[in-house]
């Protein structure tokens, strides 16, 4: 497999002489990833069908033992495998994953030593890779000061990205919270708000197809990364930036040797599919601890007070209402938000979580996640970030029956900060609760690795369509954008999915208008996906809301079985399919001025003959429900 490229050159023109190559192709054959060592420098480019998907981009470190960018050769024992990955997850897109992928370890030398391997990791539409760092005779750790790995993409691509934020910015210094507008469509060799992306990153790779860039099993033993650009068509992972968490930790990784990086996952398609499908982030991770009870019987829907009435609702009474909202709707939790330290007060939310459990609801409560790394004043405070305290009262919480907590503000990606999201999800799987992160990064693989993980923000969520009616303005083109993106990757805290025509208590005029319709809220619930979600929606919407939207929300699955990308295109619409139980429940929105018209071959998911119920709205935004009968040819306009 491997060949040797000779190049001449006139005695004048610096040329590298005898670069090897190796290539490693996906089990259908049409991804190749071409690896080669030539000027010394490892890099590797990816095909698809024969057409270049990423350029000739480097791979190496620099790290306090050795610059391992340079001076390198790939040496000769190269192992090549076959991974069947088979595995049950059901807090994800696909209950069950069948894939099959090679494996090749390619190990690179310098003065003589192998330092380090990329272990390149390859599915039909998806490259993982990672390295393996050794020892250096008895130096047994290291620091990773930067790394070259890049991406370097197509001339022609264009981008759909997100800046990452500044840090120590924003409300109370929580920043970065992974939480700005994408820019769709735009062109290479930006770099944001000066800061590089947050991942994942949706590349155009002109009409060839499409690029999705992302990180997966990132813990403790490594930061988590951006993507910084700026450098024409190449794009290359960053650290982060050293003033995150006040400048506490450090932004370099530590790693022990013989030790491994986190790893970069690339998904290319020809169509959008592979992207909205992938499970890349999943297929080449594992459970790190086995779960102290089944959370699975956990998932479900709920609903909190917050996204609608503020502050203010973080009482007894309103609180004990949403309560009783909960059970009327069948779901199965209360998010207690921000402040209920102190505006219920811990004696009184004992007596919430007693009345709660009578009426087989559970809770889930909101913590700040600082210490010493922001000002956000919201209570509770100084409870998550210490060992000690935070087990006193995880403890509490398993004695009062607690189903979860949302931990917010916790803006950094540094490895400190993994640590402490590690450290939460543990202590919270002792205590059997499950985790919820606002405030915070894209979990890396997280729904596998961590078995009582939930879900992240990490996404302009709802709570901006509480403050501010641009927002509401903008629901639409941002919902077609997370499927493809954001919510591709991970499980997406949203908290949507309002049935209010306005985001105050009384459902009347004034604050934010929703201009979305209550067709769009029920299909969000399905395009958006997470296996704990809360909805925004309020206990006045049994009274003022259609009845079919509010049996459609009492009924609709928070976990799939399988998940179909049918049409789109990021920021204008979407049509996808999401399977629960034998159902497929297929969700379209559309974020453009003009009606869209579609022809969708259904076939796929009904037979002829099958009654299925279609939600739909007239031209004036005005849903209803009616019941079709698939026609012969499987077909809907
Ligand atoms: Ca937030």
């Amino acid at each position: 497999m491997r060949r040797y490229l000779l190049f001449c050159g006139l005695a004048f023109v610096s040329v590298c002489l005898g670069a090897t190559e190796k290539r490693i192709s996906s089990p259908d054959g049409r991804l190749e990833v071409i690896v080669t060592d030539s000027c010394g420098a490892a890099s590797y480019s990816i095909t698809y069908d024969n057409e270049l998907f990423v350029a000739a981009s480097p791979l190496g470190l620099k790290t306090n033992i050795g610059d391992f960018t340079s001076g390198l050769s790939m040496g000769s024992k190269i192992i090549d495998s076959m991974a069947d990955v088979s595995y049950s997850l059901p807090n994800i897109k696909k209950s069950n994953v069948n894939n099959k992928a090679n494996v090749t370890v390619i190990p690179f030398i310098r003065d003589g030593r192998n330092v380090f391997d990329v272990e390149f990791f390859v599915e039909n539409n998806d490259v993982a890779f990672r390295y393996n760092i050794y020892p250096d005779g008895e130096t047994l750790c290291c620091v990773v000061e930067d790394e070259a790995t890049g991406f370097r993409m197509p001339d022609g691509s264009t981008t759909f990205l997100c800046p990452q934020s500044a840090p120590m910015q924003g409300f109370a210094r929580t920043s970065p919270s992974y939480e700005t507008p994408y820019t769709l469509d735009g062109k290479t060799g930006e770099n944001g708000w000066g800061e590089g992306y947050t991942f994942p990153c949706l590349f155009r790779n002109s009409d060839k197809g499409w690029v999705l860039i992302s990180e997966t099993g990132v813990d403790s033993y490594y930061c988590a990364s951006r993507l910084m650009g700026g450098n024409g068509n190449l794009y290359k992972i960053g650290f982060p930036n050293p003033d995150e968490f006040n400048g506490n930790g450090t932004s370099q990784p530590g790693i022990a040797l013989p030790g491994k990086t986190p790893w970069r996952t690339i998904t290319v398609g020809q169509t959008l599919a592979p992207i909205v499908e992938t499970t890349i982030p999943f297929d080449v991770v594992k459970p790190l601890y086995e779960p102290s009870k089944d959370y699975t019987k956990e998932y479900g829907c709920g609903t909190w007070s917050w996204i609608i009435k503020g502050d203010a609702s973080m009482n007894y009474d309103e609180q004990k209402r949403y309560i009783d909202f909960c059970a009327d709707m069948g779901y199965r939790t209360v998010l207690v938000d921000a402040l209920w330290d102190t505006q219920v007060g811990y004696e009184r939310l004992e007596e919430l979580a007693r009345y709660a459990k009578n009426r087989n609801v559970g809770l889930y409560l909101w913590y700040n996640s600082n210490g010493y790394w922001n000002d956000a004043p919201q209570g509770p405070r100084g409870k998550m970030d210490n060992i000690i305290k935070r087990r006193k009262e995880m403890k509490w919480m398993q004695k009062v029956g607690i189903k979860g907590i949302k931990v917010d503000f916790v803006g950094s990606d540094k490895q400190l900060t993994m640590k402490l999201y590690e450290d939460i999800l543990v202590d919270a799987n002792e205590y059997g609760l499950l985790v919820i992160f606002h405030g915070c990064t894209i979990p890396r693989g997280w729904e596998r690795m961590y078995p009582n993980y939930a879900a992240s923000e990490a996404v302009l969520a709802s709570e901006n369509m509480n403050f501010s009616q641009g927002s509401c303005d903008a629901e639409a083109f941002n919902a077609c954008i997370h499927p493809f993106i954001r919510n591709t990757v991970g499980s997406m805290d949203f908290g949507g999915s309002t049935l209010n025509r306005y985001y105050n208590a009384a459902n009347e005029p004034g604050g934010s208008r929703r201009v979305t319709s209550d067709v769009f809220a029920l299909a969000s619930a399905v395009l958006f996906q997470s296996p704990v979600q809360h909805f925004a929606l309020a206990p006045n919407n049994l009274q003022d809301a259609p009845d079919w939207a509010m049996d459609f929300m009492k009924n609709v699955p928070t976990t799939w079985d399988d998940i179909k990308f049918i049409d789109g295109y990021p920021g204008k619409y979407i049509v996808m399919a999401r399977k629960h139980n034998g159902k497929w429940f297929i969700s379209g929105v559309n974020a453009q001025d003009k009606t869209v018209k579609l022809k969708l071959d259904l076939s796929t998911f009904f037979n002829k003959g099958d009654m299925v119920r279609l939600y739909s709205d007239d031209a004036e935004l005005k849903g209803s429900l009616s019941e079709i009968k698939i026609s012969k040819k499987q077909t809907l306009m």
